[in-house]
Order: structure tokens, then sequence, then C-alpha cells
């Protein structure tokens, strides 16, 4: 199993050495991570919570020094989780072009200036109607899938992050992103990190992920650690749901191509 979504500190709001991290994988049994920080983005979009588009080279040799001292076999990749905003897509093509990663996740953490997953702003829950937050969320997230620009979305129904679940009528929405997101030969982030939140589930839910293999998406498993403790964070239980959902592999990424491994019970 692979641990496909760790970040590290140059994003600022995650702790501990790639080389704890890359331990921690090994102690949790894994055969290889790859690190998907958080992408540089145009100077104005969200600087506090993502490294300065001059630490990209810093974050490239941590990732390769921690690719060298892995054990023969262990698989280390480069990767980024990218936000997708509306007027930054020509950015990030351009990053991504810039470099060989081996795998980019695309996802939507902004409705407009709305930072919605973030704690401080979640108040603004309230005063918003459920149903128009994830008709707005959705709708980036299908420009998201259509833009080309990614392997794989992550964490597909992140409002719900707090607590706030989608109303019943969001489900032709997921259908539409869904349909999307097989089209352009995209896969999904399998994130456990909902598990470590207030909704206490995995992103996305089981019966998401239901629909999914029937529509024949692939699953990419990750963490989404921000420190090195949740590495391979409740793994068994995602492999549990993923081969109820009826999945039987997921996708490691290499150079942006994917790779099947056999999903097992541990
Ligand atoms: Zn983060
Ligand atoms: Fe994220
Ligand atoms: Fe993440
Ligand atoms: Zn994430």
């Amino acid at each position: 199993m692979y641990d496909s979504h760790v970040h590290t500190p140059l994003c600022k709001h995650a702790e501990g050495s790639l080389t704890n991290y890359l331990a921690a994988a090994q102690k949790a049994g894994l055969n290889g991570l790859v690190f998907t920080d958080h992408n540089p983005m145009p100077a104005w979009f969200d600087p506090e919570s993502r490294m300065p588009a001059e630490q990209l080279p810093l974050y490239h040799a941590l990732v390769e020094q921690a690719r060298a001292a892995a054990p023969a076999g262990f698989y280390v990749g480069l990767g980024l989780e990218a936000d997708f905003h509306p007027g930054t897509e020509s950015f990030v093509r351009q990053q991504l072009e810039a470099y060989p990663y081996d795998y980019v996740i695309g996802s939507v953490h902004f409705i407009g200036a709305w930072p919605f997953d973030h704690p401080r702003y979640k108040d603004e829950f309230e005063r918003r109607d459920r149903m128009d937050v994830y008709a707005d969320y959705y709708a980036l997230v299908y420009a998201a899938a259509e833009s080309g620009l990614y392997d794989a979305i992550g964490h597909l129904d992140l409002p719900k992050k707090f607590g706030h679940v989608p109303p019943e009528e969001a489900w032709d929405l997921v259908e539409g992103v869904l349909n999307v997101i097989r089209n352009a030969d995209l896969a999904l982030d399998v994130n456990t990190a909902g598990w470590r939140k207030p909704i206490g589930e995995l992103y996305p839910a089981p019966r998401v992920l239901e629909r999914a293999a029937e529509l024949g998406i692939p699953v990419v498993l990750g963490s989404d650690a921000h420190k090195p403790g949740e590495v391979g964070w409740r793994f068994g239980d995602a492999v549990e749901i993923l081969l109820q959902a009826g999945y039987r592999e997921a996708w490691v990424y290499r150079g942006r191509k994917p790779e099947p491994y056999p999903l097992e019970r541990a």
C-alpha cells in the first residue's frame, strides 16, 4: 500500500521533517509514499498556507533527499496538491509543466474568497444556504476535473468537514461530477483525514465510492498527513470500505502514470 497524500512543513501548517514522514511510512508497513505538499500559487492566493514559489526548488531537493535515504524498493514520489481556483489555471499549468512530478492532486479549498475548510471561517456556513454551498463547490470541482491539470480530485466532499453534510438534492451534482471525473480519466483521492475532523467520515463518503466504483473511477489512497504520526492513518478501515464498495485495486502514480496494486485486508 501507498500513502499518496502527505504534506511537509514547507506549507507552514505541517510538522516533522520529510525523514520523519519516511520513517513513519516504513513503520506503518507501507510500500511507499508520495509527498503532495500545497503548491505555490500566485502571490495573492492564500500565501499563509503554502510555500512561496521561491521554495519550490527546495521542496524538490528535500523530496530527492528523502528518496535517496529510502531503502531499496521503497517508493518516494514527488507530487503536489494543487489548488483549483478560477483565474489561476495558466499559472498552475506552467508550474506543472516545468518539473517532472509523479502525481498531482487537484483540490478546491476556496469558494470565491472563502476558505470554506478553514476552521476560522466555518461560521460562514450559517450564513449560506447549504445547497448553495454544495452547488458552488461542485461547480468548481466540475471545472477542476475538466481543466486537464490533475491526476486526481482531492477530498471530493470536503464541505462536509465540520459536519455540514450535503443535502439529498446535492446527490445529482455528485453524479454529474463523477461522470466528468470518469470522462477525464481522473482518479479519486480517497482521503482518511475526514476521520480526524468533526464529520468523522472518509472523503469521499462510502455512498459516493459505491457509485464511483460502478462508474469504474480509480482510487488513490492518502492520509493527508500534516504530521508524521498521521501517515497511513486508518488505511485498514479505508480498504474495508473500498472492498465493500466493489474496489479490488488502488492506484499509485509515478511520472504521472498510474500503477495499480491489489487492495487486501491487512
Ligand atoms: Zn494542508
Ligand atoms: Fe486539501
Ligand atoms: Fe492535503
Ligand atoms: Zn488535502
